[in-house]
């Protein structure tokens, strides 16, 4: 392991049973209290931003947006949030999709994106794959390229990975911890 993956993993906290039996939470407050590894964190989301060629990130609600913004501004790329379904005051693209229990929905800013962009899309933890698999949905809808997804942290055992692969279409998805 890296000086930088053992860094970002020993400020991530295993909160069991949150928010249901079961889930381990992965809590990433203690990581963006501590400023060097905070930065160490963004230096290496916007690295990969630019190794990959992204015009503009896409930050997740509601982690994605702490961890995307300041990537963005680093990068020197243009940040667009993706929020639940009615946040946005504009006219928004909304994509429902399905949870273990319901359904949820996200949308965006439709004139915050368009064919011009590629984009990176950024995230605490990919777990199932589901807000993700949503995402790279509206954006493509909105006609933008896909740069690729990173996260922080992909819990391996939900195969978010393999679920992804298709509307990634050959675009990255990039981990910076895997579990
Ligand atoms: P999913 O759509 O299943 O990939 O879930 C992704 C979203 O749920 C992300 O925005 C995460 O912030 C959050 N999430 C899911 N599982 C966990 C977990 N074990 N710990 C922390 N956050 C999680």
């Amino acid at each position: 392991m890296t000086d930088i993956s053992e860094l970002l993993l020993s400020r991530i906290r295993d909160v069991p049973d949150y928010p249901e039996p079961g889930v381990v939470f992965k809590d990433i407050t203690p990581l963006l209290a501590d400023p060097g590894a905070f930065a160490a964190l963004t230096e290496a989301l916007a690295g990969l931003c630019l190794k990959h060629g992204a015009t503009k990130v896409v930050g997740l609600e509601a982690r994605g947006f702490i961890l995307g913004a300041p990537a963005a501004v680093r990068a020197g790329l243009g940040f667009v949030p993706v929020r639940k379904a009615g946040k946005l005051p504009g006219a928004t693209l909304s994509q429902r999709y399905d949870l273990e229990y319901g359904t949820a929905e996200i949308e965006v800013h439709a004139e915050d994106l368009g064919p011009d962009d590629r984009v990176m899309v950024i995230d605490d933890v990919l777990a199932t794959g589901g807000t993700a698999e949503a995402s790279l949905g509206l954006i493509r809808r909105v006609g933008a390229q896909v740069a690729g997804v990173a996260v922080l942290m992909e819990l391996g055992f939900l195969d978010g990975r393999a679920r992804l692969a298709p509307v990634l279409d050959g675009a990255p998805l990039e981990a910076l911890l895997q579990v």
